[in-house]
């Protein structure tokens, strides 16, 4: 889906010296774009994104074959039986929808069609209309056969959405595919969720600067200096991503499952670093979701994975394990 109001969360701040080549398709969603430092192969790029799309083919609930497309028309009627990345992807954010006591949720998507944000037909549902559309989101109504990996929605109007996730696996697939081929250093950038592999030259860790969430794209508030894992990965969700205005109003695209409107809790974007992109992708949503002070909480149960949020009067916090340096003295460090 094309979106007009969209900015990169996150900017490489790409000085190397070492050979690279660079891939960008639309996939997803978003652009994906792969970099590959050599030694590297064609053919690596060709299964990358051939991946990609197989996966956006099974996610998307823009393609009406694809397995979550399936599994919304059978919703309240039938069982259906998925592709076991698909089965992958929503049993882990069932995970994180139990974890994060619902506010992140996969089932949001009757809540996601009725906004459209993002889309040609964005708008501000009445609040009849949210009320209408709020009992049909619960995780819980999701009901998961390990066995014969299906799927089925209990109610009727139910509807799953992966946006919150299915980048982020995508992203983790491809980097297997680079090690897979040998290929020790790669930079992974699916619309904002990135993944490193390697350092950036020997010794050298990858920097990643913050968009500022009140200025054009490319400008970046703050630097995070990875550490120099073999692979570790960088996620924001962000207000500003994916948003319209409306008589003065901003609306985005992370949505309450409590009130149906887009959050409102000061938070004006969170990033999270980790290893595993799939997790990363969730928690950023769910913390953006929970809040900071309950998103605290949920950090407790997932020592090692860090976070960087940033607020509406330009506060910035970051937990203990991030090397996080402002760069605009408009933010600060509380
Ligand atoms: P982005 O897709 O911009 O990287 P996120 O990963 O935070 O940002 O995912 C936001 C997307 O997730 C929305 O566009 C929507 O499809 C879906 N979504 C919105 N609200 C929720 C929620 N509370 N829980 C789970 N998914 C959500
Ligand atoms: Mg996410």
């Amino acid at each position: 889906m094309a979106c007009k109001n969209c900015l990169p969360a996150l900017l490489l701040i790409f000085i190397s010296c070492a050979p690279s080549t660079s891939r960008t398709e639309y996939a997803l969603g978003t652009k994906c774009s792969v970099t590959l430092f050599t030694p590297f192969k064609e053919s690596v790029y060709r299964d990358i994104f051939a991946r990609v799309r197989e996966i956006d083919n099974l996610m998307s609930v823009n393609v009406s074959s694809s397995d979550v497309s399936r599994i919304n028309k059978a919703a309240g009627v039938d069982r259906v039986k998925v592709n076991k990345d698909t089965f992958t992807v929503i049993k882990r954010a069932v995970f994180y929808s139990e974890i994060s006591g619902g506010a992140f949720d996969p089932s949001v998507g009757p809540l996601v069609s009725l906004w459209g944000i993002g889309s040609e037909k964005e708008r501000v549902p009445s609040q009849e209309e949210i009320e209408k559309t709020l009992p049909l989101i619960n995780w819980r109504d999701i009901e998961l056969d390990e066995e014969k990996r299906s799927v089925f929605l209990k109610r009727k109007g139910m509807a799953l959405d992966l946006g919150a996730i299915a980048k982020g696996y995508a992203a983790n697939e491809a980097a297997a595919i680079i090690k897979e081929a040998g290929i020790k250093r790669a930079i992974i950038d699916f619309g904002g969720n990135i993944v490193t592999l390697g350092e950036k030259k020997t010794g050298t860790p990858w920097k990643v600067g913050i968009q500022n969430p009140n200025k054009r794209r490319g400008d970046y508030f703050g630097i995070i200096q990875l550490n120099t894992a073999e692979k570790q990965t960088i996620v924001t969700s962000g207000a500003y991503e994916r948003f319209f205005e409306k008589d003065g109003t901003h609306y985005h695209h992370i949505l309450s499952t409590v009130t149906g409107y887009p959050v409102k809790n000061g938070i004006l974007s969170v990033t999270v670093i980790h290893s595993d992109s799939t997790h990363a992708d969730a928690i950023s949503t769910s913390l953006f979701a929970l809040g900071f002070e309950k998103g605290l909480d949920l950090l407790d149960f997932f020592p090692g994975t860090e976070a960087v949020f940033v607020f509406e009067d330009n506060s910035v916090r970051v937990t203990p394990g991030v090397n996080f340096k402002i760069t605009d003295k408009t933010f600060s460090i509380k």
